[in-house]
């Protein structure tokens, strides 16, 4: 294979600064408790990149009641004016996106490829496409008269951050709402950017309030008597918490958990357009992804076929340096995650499947972890039941259609799932049968701000995205 010259992306597009605080009432604010500060590192060079506040009880109480104060102008204004705003919001995104996919990608280690082309383009689309609702909420389906719940604790993980963060304001926003979120401890920065955003915006002070700090802050956060709504998007493990802790208040919930999402290919499938979109399924953004097709089914006939373009496909896969616009693989975000990610794929060995990865030279100083598929897969195995989120494929085979689709829906999660077959009518019929929330067809991880996202059994309830969006934060 031919080598690419460097193409480094310039780190010096965005600065950071040495240390933040929270952003409270627009306004960044020092935390109420002076020890309450932690480190981001970048995952790929385990550079600290700044000093993050952590925020506690009382901090979070301040946040909760800034947007409370906020709550009542922000919902009395029309929607068109609302709307101005979330446009605003979505141009500054558009104009500063490129320091946000520097700091994105040196935060969480992802390759700036996905970033700038992503991330970016994606999280300014969703304000772009909300700031289209604010005016419309009463043909919206919800009825003559759709009311904001009031204040909306959000709690987000770290694989997208910027990204999720849209996903969570924006509708809040749009809706009337006003917002405390929590960005992820180990990729605090764009949130922290974010702030400086709705402040250039003029949004009102208050409508937007940033607490940073680990799952505790969080915890507080959710707790809270004076928040209404709750969003969270994580592991199906704390989201379970929240559900406990949350039970009987009157506070509304909606949960975006985990995934283990079959991708399915038949045996008619065009071979080299499925490789492609098994290699985005499992790799893309490092694997961490909630709805990234961590299990490939491939029909027996043509099993030795595909393998074999999969392996050669992934030959050519760059892992490296993240801000390299080269790269399609970048560093793994924190070494938590690599601990997890090594545990699960030594389980997999151990239990009989067989492991394979293309040779390639890992950095040695960061967070890294070589693409890897494993075949001889059984449903048995850890490897084909528990999510790794990491760049670890799990292959398995199929015979017939209907088995296909008993083990694609054998799993505790239904987020997600792909189907390669070039038959229109085999597309519709296993698509009615899986229980998974989003079906791509002949395609894999394709987000659109006006398609709704969301999961069934431990992947979760409610919806993001979409109309449907609108929903979880209207009374
Ligand atoms: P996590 O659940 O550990 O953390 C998510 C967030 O919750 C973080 O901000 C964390 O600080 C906070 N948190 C931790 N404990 C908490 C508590 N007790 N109360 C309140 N907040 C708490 O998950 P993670 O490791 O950051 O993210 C990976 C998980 O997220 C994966 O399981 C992935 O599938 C899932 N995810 C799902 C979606 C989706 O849309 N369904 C999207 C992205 C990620």
């Amino acid at each position: 294979m031919f080598e690419y010259a460097p193409a480094p992306e310039s780190r010096s597009v965005v600065d950071i600064a040495p240390s933040y605080g929270l952003f409270i009432d627009g306004e960044f604010v020092p935390p109420a408790s002076s020890g309450g500060v932690f480190k981001t590192v970048n995952p790929a060079t385990e550079e600290v990149l700044a000093e993050v506040s952590t925020a506690g009880p009382e901090d979070v109480d301040r946040a909760v009641a800034a947007a409370r104060r906020a709550a009542g102008t922000w919902s009395a204004l029309p929607g068109a004016e609302r709307a101005k705003f979330l446009f605003r919001i979505a141009r500054i995104i558009q104009e500063r996106s490129r320091e946000l996919a520097v700091l994105e990608s040196l935060d969480n280690g992802k390759p700036i490829r996905e970033s700038r082309d992503v991330d970016l383009p994606l999280a300014a689309a969703h304000f772009f496409y909300y700031a289209g609702w604010a005016d419309k909420l009463r043909h919206a389906g919800f009825g003559d008269d759709p009311r904001p719940l009031g204040v909306a604790a959000q709690v987000i993980p770290w694989n997208f951050p910027m990204l999720m963060l849209a996903w969570k304001i924006a509708p809040a926003l749009a809706t009337g709402n006003t917002v405390v979120l929590k960005p992820a401890e180990t990729t605090p920065l764009s949130a922290l950017f974010f702030a400086d955003v709705c402040r250039q915006a003029d949004l009102p002070a208050g409508v937007v309030n940033i607490v940073t700090g680990a799952g505790e802050t969080g915890r507080t956060l959710v707790e809270h008597p004076g928040v209404d709504k709750v969003a969270f998007t994580g592991s199906t493990e704390v989201g379970r918490q929240i559900a406990r802790s949350i039970a009987g208040t009157r506070k509304r919930l909606t949960l975006e958990l985990g995934g283990k999402a079959a991708n399915i290919v038949f045996d008619d499938a065009p071979i080299d357009q499925a490789v492609e979109g098994i290699v985005n399924g499992i790799f893309f953004n490092q694997g961490h992804v909630c709805c990234a097709g961590s299990r490939l089914l491939i029909q027996e006939s043509v099993y030795d076929e595909v393998i074999e373009a999969l392996k050669r496909r992934m030959a050519t896969l760059r892992v490296g340096d993240p801000l390299d616009k080269n790269t399609d693989i970048g560093a793994i975000n924190s070494a938590e995650q690599l601990e997890r990610i090594r545990t699960l794929s030594d389980i997999g060995a151990e239990e009989g499947a067989e492991r394979w990865s293309p040779p390639c030279e890992l950095p040695a100083q960061g967070f890294w972890f070589a693409p890897t598929i494993f075949t001889g897969v059984t449903q048995a195995h850890r490897i084909a039941r528990e999510e790794i989120f990491g760049p670890v494929l799990s292959v398995l085979t199929f015979r017939t259609p209907a088995e296909a689709i008993e083990k694609a829906n054998n799993t505790p999660y239904g987020l997600s799932a792909g189907i390669w077959t070039e038959k229109g009518s085999q597309i519709l019929a296993v698509a009615d049968k899986l229980r998974a929330g989003v079906v791509w067809a002949n395609t894999f991880n394709k987000f659109d701000p006006t398609s709704p996202f969301g999961g069934y059994k431990e992947s979760g309830y409610g919806r993001e995205g979409g109309r449907h969006g609108l929903e979880a934060y209207l009374a």
